[in-house]
C-alpha cells in the first residue's frame, strides 16, 4: 500500500511499513497528521520535465532560487541539441560549441545548483488542482509548480521504405549521429531548412555526394546556410523533387530515393546509400493531450498574453512544445527561464 492510498482511503490503522515517494519506508508509529505532514514534505515544489534548453534553463533559475527541482528526463536526455554538431549562434560563445558539449555543461550547471534528475517518461497529466499530479507508467509524482519543456522529434516523410529502413539500414534524422557511416558514399538529405542545410554542409565531411532534395525551388533555411550550401562544391541540389519512396538493395538496405519533379510530375531515382530526413519536427506533446489547448500541429497554446504560462495556475510551458516560430536554443533558453521565474512567483504568493 503507498502512503496516498493509506490517506485516501482514512484508514484507521496504518500497515506497519508504508513506501514513502523517495524509495524509503514510514513505520506505523506515527500518527496520522505526522504522516499528513510528512506526505506534505515529500511533494515536490518544482517538477520539469525534459533536459533540452528550456528544461535545463528553468532548472538552472528554480535551483537557484532553492527550490530544489526534481528533472524528469525521457528517451532523449539533452533533447535536440545533443544532435547537432556546432552551435554557432548561441551568445557567449565566439568559436561556437557543440551541442553535446553545450547540453551537458547545462545540465552540470543546474545539477550545481540542486536540481536532481530521474528518468520517467510522464504519460498522463492531472493539473488542475492545486497539487499537479504526474503519471509515468505505475509511478505518480506530484508538485506544486510543473514546467513541461518536452521538446519536439524529428517529423518523417511517411513514404514507403522510410520505416522499413529507419534506424541502421541508410534512413536516418541525424547527420551526426550516423553521418560517419556514409564515408565515401552518396547520400541525400531531404528538405529545404536549417536543418537540411546544416546536415547538409555536416555530410560533406564523409559522403562523397551529398544531393539536398527539396520540394520548392527556394530554400527555407537563414541566408547564411543556404549560400554554404548551395555553394558548396560536394552539394548538388535536387530542386522541386517530392520524395516518393526510399528503394532498397536486395538486402534490405538504402540503394536509392525515388522523387517526382513538382512542376512535371516526372519520376527520376537518385542513388544513395543515405538517406537525411530534415523536414521539421513534431512536438512532444501527446500526454497533454485533452488537457491543455494544443494548435493544429500539436504546439501548447499559452495563456493569459504570456509566453508560458497554461490556463491551469502553477503550471508552465516552455521551448519548443509551444514555439513553433523561433525554435532556437537561444529562445527556448529564454522562455525556460521566463517559466522559472513565473514558478517562483506563484510558490511565492502560496
Ligand atoms: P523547418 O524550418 O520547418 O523546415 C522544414 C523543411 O522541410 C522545409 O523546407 C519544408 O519545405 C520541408 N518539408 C516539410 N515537410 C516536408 C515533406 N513532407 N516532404 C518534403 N519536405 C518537407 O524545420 P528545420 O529546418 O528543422 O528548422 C526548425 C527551426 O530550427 C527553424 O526555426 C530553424 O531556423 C531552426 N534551426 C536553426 C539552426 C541554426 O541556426 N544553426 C539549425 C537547425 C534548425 P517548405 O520549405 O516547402 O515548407
Amino acid at each position: 500500500m503507498t502512503l496516498r492510498s493509506a490517506l485516501e482511503g482514512n484508514h484507521v490503522s496504518f500497515p506497519k511499513v508504508l513506501e514513502n515517494k523517495t524509495g524509503g519506508t514510514i513505520v506505523t508509529r506515527f500518527s496520522k497528521q505526522q504522516i499528513i505532514t510528512l506526505y506534505q514534505i515529500t511533494m515536490e515544489d518544482v517538477i520539469i520535465l525534459g533536459t533540452g534548453c528550456a528544461g535545463l534553463t528553468a532548472a538552472i533559475y528554480t535551483g537557484r532560487a532553492q527550490l530544489n527541482p526534481l528533472v524528469l528526463e525521457g528517451t532523449q536526455p539533452g533533447g535536440q541539441l545533443t544532435t547537432t554538431s556546432e552551435v554557432e549562434n548561441f551568445p557567449g560563445f565566439p568559436e561556437g560549441i557543440d551541442g553535446y558539449t553545450m547540453m551537458d555543461n547545462l545540465r552540470k550547471q543546474a545539477a550545481k545548483f540542486g536540481a536532481r534528475y530521474e528518468h520517467a517518461k510522464v504519460d498522463k497529466i492531472e493539473v488542475d488542482g492545486a497539487v499537479k499530479k504526474l503519471y509515468a507508467g505505475e509511478k505518480v509524482y506530484e508538485a506544486k509548480t510543473v514546467i513541461v519543456a518536452t521538446g519536439a522529434r524529428p517529423r518523417l516523410t511517411g513514404v514507403p521504405g522510410e520505416q522499413e529502413m529507419f534506424g541502421g539500414k541508410g534512413v536516418t534524422t541525424c547527420a551526426t549521429c550516423d553521418g560517419a557511416f556514409y564515408r565515401d558514399m552518396e547520400v541525400v538529405v531531404v528538405g529545404g531548412g536549417d536543418s537540411a542545410a546544416e546536415e547538409a554542409l555536416f555530410l560533406t565531411r564523409f559522403a562523397s555526394k551529398v544531393t539536398l532534395i527539396h520540394r520548392r525551388d527556394s530554400l527555407r533555411a537563414s541566408q547564411i546556410m543556404a549560400d554554404r550550401a548551395t555553394s558548396h562544391p560536394k552539394i548538388e541540389m535536387a530542386w522541386n523533387s517530392l520524395p516518393q519512396e526510399i528503394l532498397a538493395d536486395e538486402k534490405g538496405f538504402t540503394r536509392g530515393i525515388r522523387v517526382k519533379d513538382a512542376n512535371t510530375g516526372e519520376e527520376r531515382e537518385i542513388a544513395c546509400k543515405g538517406a537525411f530526413i530534415a523536414i521539421g519536427h513534431i512536438p512532444n506533446t501527446d500526454f497533454v493531450e485533452g488537457v491543455l489547448e494544443r494548435d493544429g500541429d500539436g504546439y501548447i497554446v499559452p495563456s493569459a498574453g504570456s509566453q508560458v504560462k497554461t490556463k491551469y495556475e502553477g503550471f508552465f510551458a516552455a521551448g519548443d512544445c509551444v514555439d513553433h516560430v523561433y525554435r532556437q536554443a537561444i529562445t527556448a533558453a529564454g522562455m525556460g527561464c521566463q517559466a522559472a521565474i513565473e514558478a517562483e512567483r506563484y510558490l511565492a504568493e502560496l
